[in-house]
């Protein structure tokens, strides 16, 4: 198991697979229009971890970074794919569709709990520990920290699991099809954030 790093674009062929891809986002902010995105992840679920870094004022020409992302025969895992969708669609110009995201799937399936972060997922279905202590930390900066690198590896090193389990238990609770819904619309719940309804429920009555 390796963490590697890049600079503005993922190397060719890094990729040893064409399994489902799992995906996070570093921003320097929740606030997608005004806090740049400085650091995507991906881990193809073979053990290693690659980190794609964004400089201030970077283009976002990452040819081999959208190619994989824009797939539309590779699947893309996140938790909470609604934020990571809207910054890679603002800053990088592709959908990362179609989608798992372990943080509705755990909604529809564990009910019994509040807890959806995905450390409380991570330690409940898996029985690993991971830290969110660089969860907001400065991201812009011109040298990413060893802590940084760490932390930002470890929100993508779980998630295949995690869709496996969540998967059978979206299964046993019959499910599966409510959460594809979902997952299929959440290309529109991102651009409907980008568009102005980030707050306003349309669904709603009022
Ligand atoms: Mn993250």
């Amino acid at each position: 198991m390796a963490v590697h790093f890049h600079e503005e674009d993922l190397p060719a062929g890094v990729l040893v697979n064409d399994r489902p891809l799992a995906v996070d986002t570093e921003t320097m902010g929740l606030v997608t229009h005004r806090d740049r995105l400085c650091v995507v992840q991906l881990s193809d679920g073979t053990g290693d971890e690659h980190l794609v870094r964004f400089a201030p004022g970077s283009t976002y020409d990452a040819p081999n970074l959208k190619a994989v992302l824009g797939d539309p025969a590779r699947l893309k895992i996140f938790h909470f794919a609604r934020f990571d969708l809207a910054a890679i669609q603002h800053y990088l110009g592709v959908m990362a569709a179609p989608v798992f995201c372990t943080k509705i799937a755990s909604r529809l399936t564990r009910t019994y709990t509040d807890r959806h972060g995905l450390k409380n997922l991570v330690e409940e279905l898996l029985g690993e520990t991971i830290s969110k202590q660089q969860q907001s930390s400065d991201w812009g900066g011109p040298v990413l920290s060893e802590a940084q690198r760490d932390y930002a590896a470890s929100d993508v090193r779980y998630l295949h699991a995690l869709r496996d389990e969540l998967a059978a238990r979206l299964a046993r609770e019959g499910r599966s099809a409510l959460a594809q819904a979902c997952f299929d619309f959440l290309p529109a719940r991102a651009l409907l954030d980008l568009a102005g309804w980030g707050e306003a429920d349309i669904f709603s009555h009022v």
